[in-house]
């Protein structure tokens, strides 16, 4: 028998209220809280609130808790890791476990070149801003070229790459100097894979042209899925083309791989679905690197990475209990969650468009692995965005005790645990199609 969400109460509960209000009267009201779920307790794809009410959880805290929520493994390595050696600064001082995870995501292909070296920072955002520093030391040039729709973080620098919500940006200018977006291709909106491929690449090129010489561009920072913006699978030689781009002004190429890391679309890196061609110089990650301890990476060949001693570094940046979660959850990965996501990636893919494919609001079904996104439209001919539709269906999932979140202007995004199975798949779309149908009729 599945297992499906219980609802003891409405929601929120008396005990989630509670808690809600005193949340509300002490913490900034810059979050964004789509739907008021109190999180008391977790396992695997499954949470519970304070209320007993279960939840079917198909965010994984934004794509980040990849070996599932309070992994037994991931758990016992950091109260180990907690009872030996909580903090001593690995900018100033070694810890073996530091060198463990480094060890790791130096050996796992991830980026161009024979050796590797890791830069350990506490968020996504940390890691972009340690890849753009390195990237105007390594080429002694400043400017950057990022992509409209892009998320990279909210500090200074990875905000000045961001081009996702003007909500984002709004009052906090002047932002970082000589950044300029180009246009992110879109095979659904700019006439399938080759077009956009030809749009994407052409207007970079337009810009070399007339606005941005390229012997001043530093780096190319995109994100081999577009996330945020709104799971977006580009085409490969996309890719491959930017590749050959930079290559040929001596331009760096940074994959923010903060999201579609780490396993989360069925091979370990996202670019990996693309070719060896396609290698980036600079990779950033975090979210899914350490099964929701803070953690981030920059990985860049020992050739870029030349920097000297206090050029760059972080007091807490590759934490002791940090590095033993991303080891475990690394060695976890390794053992079958990555196949898993492969598979059972597949399977709610393909499940979902069974499902609603043929719907009249839902104009794409897409994504690799457990990084999936429906796209909802006012109607299939016009594309015309269906916002609203999908802040409802996201609202009306969790009064099923469905978590989703929103991604893009119009997208429900998929993006829970690597452990998920066929059952909980099954679960997710039958409530998701349900709530579709009835929010859409
Ligand atoms: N880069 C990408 C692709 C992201 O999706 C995010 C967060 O959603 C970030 C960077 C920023 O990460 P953080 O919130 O940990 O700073």
């Amino acid at each position: 028998m599945s297992r499906h969400p219980v609802l003891r109460t409405p929601l929120p509960g008396p005990k989630a209220k509670e808690a809600i209000a005193r949340s509300e009267a002490t913490t900034s009201p810059s979050y964004t809280r789509d739907y008021p779920l109190v999180a008391d307790h977790a396992h695997g794809c499954w949470i519970t609130d304070p209320d007993g009410n279960e939840f079917l959880d198909m965010t994984s805290g934004i794509a980040v808790c990849a070996t599932g929520h309070t992994h037994e493994k991931v758990v016992a390595a950091i109260q180990k890791q907690a009872a030996e050696l909580i903090h001593m600064s690995g900018t100033d001082f070694y810890y073996e476990v530091q060198a463990q995870i480094a060890d790791r995501i130096a050996n796992s292909r991830a980026v161009r070149g024979e050796k590797a070296r890791v830069y350990f920072g506490n968020s996504g955002a940390e890691a972009n801003e340690a890849a753009m520093k390195l990237a105007r030391y390594h080429t002694g040039r400043q400017r950057f070229i990022a992509f409209l729709g892009a998320f990279h973080g909210r500090t200074y620098g990875a905000l000045s790459l961001t081009g996702s919500k003007v909500r984002q940006r709004e009052r906090f200018g002047p932002l970082l100097p000589g950044i300029t977006h180009a246009v992110y291709p879109d095979p659904l909106r700019q006439g399938g894979a080759e077009a956009s491929t030809r749009f994407a690449i052409g207007h970079i090129q337009e810009l070399f042209r007339t606005t941005v010489p390229p012997n001043e561009v530093a780096a190319i920072f995109v994100e081999p899925i577009q996330g945020e913006g709104g799971y977006i699978v580009p085409p490969d030689a996309f890719l491959r083309e930017l590749r050959a781009l930079c290559d040929e002004h001596g331009i760096l190429l940074v994959y923010d791989e903060v999201q579609s890391g780490m396993g989360r679309t069925g091979k370990l890196w996202a670019w990996h679905h693309a070719g060896d061609d396609t290698a980036p110089d600079i990779l950033t990650c975090a979210k899914g690197i350490a099964s929701g301890m803070p953690l981030s990476a920059m990985v860049a060949s020992d050739k870029i990475m030349k920097w000297l001693p206090g050029s760059h570094a972080s007091t807490f940046g590759g934490n002791p209990v940090c590095c033993a979660a991303a080891v475990a959850t690394y060695d976890l990965l390794q053992d079958g969650l990555i196949d898993n996501a492969a598979k059972i990636g597949a399977f709610l893919q393909k499940t979902l468009r069974e499902s609603v494919g043929d719907h009249p609001a839902v104009a794409d079904v897409r994504g690799r692995g457990l990084m999936i996104a429906v796209e909802l439209v006012k109607d299939k001919k016009s594309l015309a965005r269906a916002s609203e539709l999908r802040n409802q269906i996201v609202l009306d999932a969790f009064e099923e005790g469905l978590l989703l979140l929103g991604c893009g202007p119009n997208c429900v995004r998929f993006c829970p645990a690597l452990v998920l199975n066929e059952d909980e798949a099954v679960v997710a779309t039958q409530i998701f199609t349900d709530v579709l149908r009835a929010a859409a009729a």
